[in-house]
């Protein structure tokens, strides 16, 4: 059966604590936060709370607890250090049907209290349900650590920003639009947050009534191979903050998962649909949003400036005189060189990385390369059959045993390997998508151990 967490407001209520030692004065910081009225129940009390009791901050009633201390109760705490007495005051309270919690005796309670984390009225409970009071208190812990000190004013700010908007704004999708934005701001001190000079100037969102600021801006984002841990933090900023997401088929819905809530998300993959998007239609959709003032992220798998056609969505923006910026990724390569534990460069034998494409690499005849050895050839695109890239490899002079690795889904959970030569490259199974292939003397140069651990099974000479 689950808890259901809430939050109580408990101002002005009665609440009885039975117990004035230690473990009950650890309690009483966060009861009196809440503006309740606390009475305590107990022969003996620590100093401190003989001390609050002087300053009427709580009332002490110095002797053993009675049943008749509930009654007129809203909310009991039994904290004394002997379990019957605990065990007494919960049954008590039952019969009465008052909450009540005896500290560490989740049997006799009837709720528990969370780990919280506080910044001002931002409050996080935790609860394991009693699983793991230590576990509790290392997330605790672990969100501590996470949020910035400055949050609380920062939220009371943004509360009262809130409640401007909410005056002077029409109910609708602008101002839902704004608030969300509002709370996408990074947390600063009130007067120079930028937070606050976009509600003080609200109108600067609206196009309609400000044509002159009706430029939005564009980021080409890069989003990596797949892994949201490879994302950059700028990415990360962007992508969570952005009122439009434009992404390609490759980037995975983990990733698209941490856009707003109030963003919204285009997939103008040209793979996807039942229709295929263009390139001027996925420009145009780029231009049409930053117009209307929304700030548009354009999510491409792995880095923005390989293989993702951005040098005709920079020109095509550019001439629209949208501003924009590319926010570079970790491209397919350096995740699938990661997955064989494969140098791309070497002292050995590879002086030059070659980034090509199987599509190009078919339709155009490449220039015979100088020094053809002495590279390591990365194919992005390199379709389902190798063969015919292979024997234009070969053709090249490049001799049968050159060792070639076929790396699919690099960084995600799919990822495979495949380790072969040139000549065998033709026969392999087709691999899933995407995939890449990785060609060179440097492949083989990886240590055998992580040739081993990544599956790469290399073919006997
Ligand atoms: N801009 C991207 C490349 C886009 S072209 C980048 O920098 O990575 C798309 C091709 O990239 C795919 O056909 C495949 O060859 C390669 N690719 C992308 N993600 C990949 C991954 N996780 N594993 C292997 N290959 C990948």
């Amino acid at each position: 059966m689950s808890l259901l967490p809430i939050f109580l407001k408990l101002e002005g209520r009665r609440c009885l604590l039975v117990g004035a030692g230690k473990v009950a004065l650890d309690k009483i910081g966060s009861l009196l936060k809440t503006g309740l009225q606390l009475r305590v129940v107990a022969p003996y009390a620590q100093p401190e709370v003989r001390q609050m009791a002087q300053d009427g901050k709580l009332e002490w009633v110095q002797r053993t607890f009675e049943l008749s201390d509930l009654d007129g109760s809203f909310l009991v705490i039994a904290a004394t250090n002997s379990a019957e007495v605990n065990a007494a005051v919960y049954r008590g309270s039952v019969e009465r049907g008052i909450l009540c919690n005896s500290v560490d005796d989740i049997p006799n309670c009837d709720f528990f209290f969370g780990s919280v984390v506080s910044r001002g009225d931002l409050q996080i409970a935790i609860s394991t349900a009693g699983e793991s009071p230590a576990f509790a208190q290392r997330l605790r812990r672990e969100i501590d650590e996470q949020l910035p000190e400055d949050l609380g004013p920062w939220l009371e700010n943004l509360g009262q920003l809130r409640r401007e908007v909410l005056q002077t704004h029409p109910r609708g999708e602008a101002r839902r639009l704004l608030l969300h934005q509002l709370a996408q701001r990074p947390v600063c001190e009130a007067a120079s947050c930028p937070s606050r000079q976009l509600a003080l100037a609200p109108q600067l969102l609206n196009p309609v009534e400000n044509p002159r600021a009706s430029a939005g801006h564009v980021y080409l984002v890069g989003a990596g191979p797949g892994d949201p841990d490879l994302l950059t933090v700028k990415a990360l900023r962007l992508i969570q903050t952005a009122d439009v997401i434009l992404h390609d088929d490759l980037v995975p819905q983990a990733i698209i998962d941490l856009a707003s809530p109030g963003a919204e998300i285009l997939n103008v993959g040209k793979r996807c649909g039942s229709r295929t998007i263009t390139q001027d239609e996925i420009n145009q959709l780029m231009i049409e949003y930053a117009h209307a003032n929304r700030s548009v992220v354009r999510l491409k798998s792995g880095d923005p400036l390989i293989f993702g056609r951005a040098g005709e969505e920079m020109t095509a923006l550019a001439q629209a005189d949208v501003p924009f910026q590319v926010v570079p990724g970790i491209t397919a390569a350096f995740a699938a060189a990661a997955a064989i534990g494969c140098s791309l460069t070497s002292r050995n034998s590879a002086s030059n990385v070659i980034f090509s494409t199987g599509h190009h690499a078919q339709s155009h005849n490449q220039s015979p390369l100088p020094e053809l050895e002495d590279a390591t050839r990365v194919v992005y695109m390199p379709g389902r059959d190798l063969t015919l890239l292979a024997q234009e490899w070969l053709q090249q002079g490049l001799p049968p045993d050159f060792p070639c690795a076929v790396v699919s889904q690099a960084s995600q959970p799919g990822q495979q390997v495949r380790c072969t030569t040139l000549a065998a490259l033709g026969d392999a199974e087709p691999t899933v998508a995407p995939s890449l292939l990785i060609a060179g003397w440097a492949v083989r140069e990886t240590a055998d151990a992580i040739y081993m651990a990544t599956g790469c099974v290399p073919v006997p000479a």
